[in-house]
């Protein structure tokens, strides 16, 4: 069993970790049904102790296995900083260092959350407070989530990635931010610990610092954003709090996320309208019938055969019904 698991996860995570995914929206669109419905579980800690390492055939790849018979990737630290996400815009100092404007943005992005060797942890499982969503709020901008919770309390990193800040910046108290291996950058706010400092590498459910209630603050909550190339979204689109669960692998961020009136609560149901509407149409492509002319075709010998009209199959074809067939047309005839 453990074997067969791990051969196959083996071989799809190398897949993703030898070839550095780039996405083309439009084909991600067609892959993965939007918004993808595959529920990724928090993280959850061996409390075994490591027994051995195992060799893949990617030296910068490693399996370990606990002693209550788990098994993790483990992935060299060094290879995965090997890419341009952590030399774009790195500001120790600054909360939005990329400076860029909506416009210079795509439609829509998509975002490889996890896939099986990069994993993800709940930042903090919880409700989140009724008037702390992101929105806008007493005439200013609120770009995350407010998670009630025990000062003291632990936070994880969400995803594996090197921290870009950790310092005291005003309105925030303490506050982490970390990048990830897969763009989007995560903050942590109003901390009472901070324990990672700039330039530490993170995994996903690391404990990186103590809930606490620092800065502009009324009581011990998480402040937590999700950003893209510096713009806030609404963290609801990539984590149900209350379960911890994540909600997609493959994520399509869509501009229209950053506008600080789009929130999921609200955006989900036009989502799933939409969804109902590819429905549809899929069903409707499913039931479409080709049909190839060939030689001694006729219009009409070709609507007997199909069970149709030749009207009918001048209006699916945007033909007239005097039109020569050429053999080899693909005419759809249902
Ligand atoms: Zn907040």
């Amino acid at each position: 069993m453990f074997a067969v698991c791990a051969a196959g996860f083996l071989s799809a995570g190398l897949a993703y970790a030898v070839n550095p995914v780039r996405i083309d929206t439009a084909k991600a669109h067609v892959m993965i049904r939007r918004p993808a419905l595959e529920s990724i579980p928090s993280l959850i800690h061996s409390e075994s102790d490591p027994i051995d390492t195992l060799d893949t055939v990617n030296e910068h790849i490693k399996v370990i296995l606990f002693g209550d018979n788990t098994w993790k990737y483990y992935k060299t630290p060094g290879f995965q900083q090997e890419t341009d996400i952590f030399d774009e815009a790195w500001d120790e100092v600054n909360s939005n260092p990329y400076k860029l404007a909506q416009e210079d943005l795509p439609y829509s992005w998509s975002v490889w959350l996890v896939d099986s060797l990069d994993q993800y942890h709940c930042p903090f499982q919880g409700d989140i407070h009724p008037r702390g969503k992101f929105g806008p709020r007493r005439g200013r901008r609120h770009q995350g989530v407010d998670l009630p919770l025990k000062t003291g309390d632990p936070i994880y990193a969400t995803f594996t990635g090197k921290v870009r800040m950790s310092k005291y910046l005003g309105g925030f108290g303490n506050l982490i931010v970390i990048r990830h291996v897969n763009g989007l950058e995560t903050f942590y706010a109003h901390l009472s610990k901070r324990y990672v400092e700039v330039g530490d590498w993170v995994n996903a459910g690391d404990v990186i610092g103590l809930g606490g209630s620092t800065g502009r603050s009324t009581g011990p909550h998480l402040h937590f954003e999700t950003r893209y190339k510096g713009f806030a979204f609404d963290p609801q689109w990539l984590i149900d709090f209350k379960t911890g669960e994540l909600r997609h692998r493959l994520f399509v961020l869509k501009k229209k996320y950053f506008n600080i009136y789009s929130n999921y609560e609200q955006d989900f149901e036009d989502e799933m309208r939409n969804e109902e509407e590819d429905k549809a149409e899929d069903a409707e492509r499913a039931a479409m019938k080709w049909y190839v002319v060939r030689s001694g075709d006729t219009l009409s010998k070709i609507a007997r055969n199909n069970g149709t009209t030749v009207n009918a199959i001048c209006r699916l074809n945007d033909i007239n019904p005097n039109a020569t067939l050429r053999i080899g047309k693909k005419l759809r005839v249902r």
